[in-house]
């Protein structure tokens, strides 16, 4: 079913990563910046990821004896030091999710070189050394994201759905690693519901969400793939929800030859692969398309959505 999987380390059938991005409220003063100090139930649910969540979830990974990555917006991070305290604590790897959330897709390559800059800088202060990979936020990733990224030494995203394995992403500057999830592994879709977002659609149970999870679990263990959670604290974290995160692990560790890595662990093992001539990923180059396709020619077509 994969044409070419990497081989992971010590012969594991794949490569598991829960990572969490930490967006906390950050997300609401991006969409409501003007009255978002007033919607305060809205804020209390945003909040619980580093303040109940996190806590709780490094506990789970204490437990299970592993360490995962975060991706934290840098307010975020200036805002609830605690929580990233406890990130590092726990060995975790702390990485790159812009500085309040914001849209790279909506953004000048000059406004997302700032905020972007402005980001690495709180990491760095707060953890020490720059970070090694980057997310976009809700996968925004734009046509300038990849020369920034390599313009500071980034060594994989992890915003992209293009492959089951890792990949290159390439243009004429350089490459880095591409490590894809995709919506299936999101918890978004099953757990969001806030009329400030305007994000109604029907709860899922737990059930139902950890089946779609282990599906793709079960594909990649069969298969060789990786398998990325793309989770948020404040909703994968609430209780029942964390217990069958907590489910979801001892079934991988039951089934066995899995290997729980951090992002930074995958990519550098990719890396090795690549430098010893082992094995060779599948290299997309970057941008797709130089612009509009002239097709259509200009304007919107009549049926665009
Ligand atoms: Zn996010």
């Amino acid at each position: 079913m994969i044409l070419n999987p990497p081989p992971w380390p010590g012969g594991a059938k794949c490569a598991v990563a829960y990572t969490f991005d930490m967006d906390a409220d950050s997300i609401l003063h991006l969409h409501h910046h003007e009255t978002a100090d007033t919607k305060v139930a809205a804020m209390s649910a945003l909040r619980y990821g580093p303040e109940v969540a996190v806590p709780r979830i490094l506990q789970l990974y204490k437990e299970f004896d592993m360490r995962q990555t975060f991706f934290l917006p840098a307010w975020c991070m200036e805002r609830y030091p605690a929580a990233v305290e406890q990130i590092l604590e726990g060995g975790h790897e702390v990485a790159h999710h812009h500085y309040l959330h914001e849209n790279p897709n909506s953004l000048s390559a000059e406004e997302e070189r700032y905020w972007f800059e402005r980001s690495m800088e709180v990491i760095k202060t707060m953890t020490g050394h720059p970070p090694r990979g980057y997310r976009a936020a809700t996968y925004r990733f734009s046509r300038n994201t990849l020369d920034i990224l390599l313009d500071h030494g980034i060594q994989y995203d992890a915003s992209l759905f293009g492959d089951d394995i890792p990949y290159v992403l390439r243009n004429e500057r350089g490459e880095l690693i591409e490590l894809p999830s995709h919506y299936g592994l999101d918890d978004w879709p099953h757990y969001q519901f806030s009329r400030d977002f305007s994000t109604t659609m029907p709860i899922k149970s737990t059930a139902y969400a950890s089946e779609v999870f282990r599906e793709e679990f079960d594909a990649a263990w069969e298969y060789g793939g990786l398998w990325v959670s793309v989770w948020h604290p404040f909703l994968s974290g609430r209780l029942a929800r964390a217990a069958a995160i907590k489910n979801l692990i001892r079934y991988m560790h039951d089934k066995g030859d899995v290997w729980f890595a951090t992002l930074e662990e995958i990519a550098g093992h990719i890396r090795t692969l690549i430098e010893e001539g082992t094995w060779s990923p599948r290299v997309d180059n970057l941008p797709y398309y130089e612009g509009p396709i002239p097709e259509l020619g200009t304007g919107e077509p009549k049926n665009a959505e």
